[in-house]
């Protein structure tokens, strides 16, 4: 076994169980390649943690487990995807669409594994566990019966990590054009090769649920509708009419395809071919006003890097909406983004409706669904926060 040792008082927060080195925190790398597994040593030789090594990464190491006497084999990383799989089970009576495995959160950093219907998609974003493709793609597929295990790793983090892409068949039938989920009751046909992620976002579905509920009988602007999954859940609630934005023509015609496939009223739905802050802006002059608005934007500060461009541009989009609001109007507000904490995402909200020079209170705080845990050890995983705000 490969041993890394770190420099003193570097071990602080493995010990407080966070999964994550640094390379600033090694004080020496034996032999430790990318791929490899090693044993994690503080600097006095006592035993941290198994990790699975990043060599370029500026994360070096990842913890895969904190029991000495675990080997990390094929054993290993069956129990931890069968005891993911298994948290899973109830959300089957809900959706066919979920996530399986959450990387750091399920157990297994680097790997994220989506169900749909009788597809998995497989995700590695490290060096570290790039080596285990074959045998994940097996032994998910041993636990799911799935009858498609597809590759999609081709997020930038690995970038990060020295590797290119990687997407392709990797077990099983080839991928149909597009696979259909049925998520509560609603149909989305997903391309699985080409959407964003791994194809769709998953980790939106109890805020759609949501949307379905707020909907009855309002004005619903959708702004970052992709392919419309919030907007038919908008209309299915009841909405009296539903407008879609965005600056993709392909996403915009999914959408549309998505509306017909669950019978909605065409004749309520506009699907806007737009730049979202433009168009707001549009709105606004013309006086337009709404019930319901929905911000979703795509990841604007991936890192903590890109903070403060990425909140200049949510509360920009965050006061427009909220001028828009009739009295009594929501706001469904959301940021993807990992540099973003929740404390500082409401805070943006709060100058926006400071500058807007409008009253307003939060209902709900917003997050992913159960398929994507957050370990309490791991607050990086918490990287989806939203609010349900009501306009006085
Ligand atoms: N709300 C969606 C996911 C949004 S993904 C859902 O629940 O499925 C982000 C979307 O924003 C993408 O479809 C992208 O094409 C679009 N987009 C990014 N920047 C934009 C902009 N400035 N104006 C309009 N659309 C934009």
């Amino acid at each position: 076994m490969k041993k890394i040792t770190l420099h003193r008082g570097r071990e602080k927060s493995l010990l407080r169980r966070h999964p994550w080195v640094f390379a600033s925190a090694v004080k020496n790398f034996g032999a430790a390649e990318s791929g490899d597994i090693a044993h994690l040593l503080a600097e006095d030789g006592a035993y941290l943690a198994t990790a699975a090594v990043s060599a370029q990464s500026q994360i070096v190491a990842r913890v895969l487990s904190w029991d000495e006497a675990e080997t990390i084999d094929e054993a290993f990383y069956q129990a931890r995807i069968n005891s993911a799989v298994a948290r899973r089970q109830h959300l089957n009576e809900t959706t066919n669409a979920y996530r399986l495995m959450h990387g750091e959160s399920d157990g297994l950093p680097g790997v994220v594994a989506d169900r749909y219907a009788d597809v998995v998609v497989l995700q590695l974003s490290t060096a570290g566990i790039e080596p285990q493709r074959e045998l994940l793609a097996a032994l998910i597929q041993k636990a799911t019966g799935a009858r498609t295990i597809y590759e999609r790793s081709d997020a930038d983090v690995r970038k990060l990590e020295g590797l290119g892409e990687q997407v392709g068949l990797l077990r099983g039938e080839p991928l149909a054009e597009s696979t259909i989920i049925i998520e509560n009751g609603m149909t989305i046909a997903v391309d699985i090769a080409h959407g964003h992620k791994t194809g769709f976002y998953l980790d939106q579905r109890d805020n759609r649920a949501l949307t379905k509920t707020l909907a009855y009988g309002a004005e619903v602007l959708n702004t970052f509708s992709y392919t419309g999954a919030m907007s038919v859940a908008a209309i299915l609630g009841g909405a009296a009419d539903v407008i879609s934005i965005d600056s993709s023509a392909s996403a915009l015609a999914l959408a549309r395809s998505n509306a017909a496939l669950n019978n909605c009223d065409l004749s309520k739905m506009t699907f806007l071919d737009a730049d979202v802050f433009m168009q707001l802006r549009k709105f606004r002059d013309a006086g337009r006003q709404f019930d319901l608005i929905i911000l979703d934007p795509p990841k604007l500060a991936p890192t903590a890097h890109h903070v403060e461009k990425a909140a200049r541009a949510y509360k920009d989009m965050n006061l427009l909406a909220l001028k828009l609001l009739r009295a009594g109007g929501k706001l469904m507000t959301y940021s993807c983004s990992g540099g973003v904490s929740p404390d500082l995402f409401q805070k943006i909200v709060a100058g926006a409706a400071l500058d807007a020079g409008v009253e307003a209170q939060i209902i709900q705080r917003l997050t992913a669904g159960r398929d994507h845990p957050v370990s309490v050890h791991f607050p990086e995983g918490d990287y989806l926060k939203g609010l349900l705000v009501c306009k006085l």
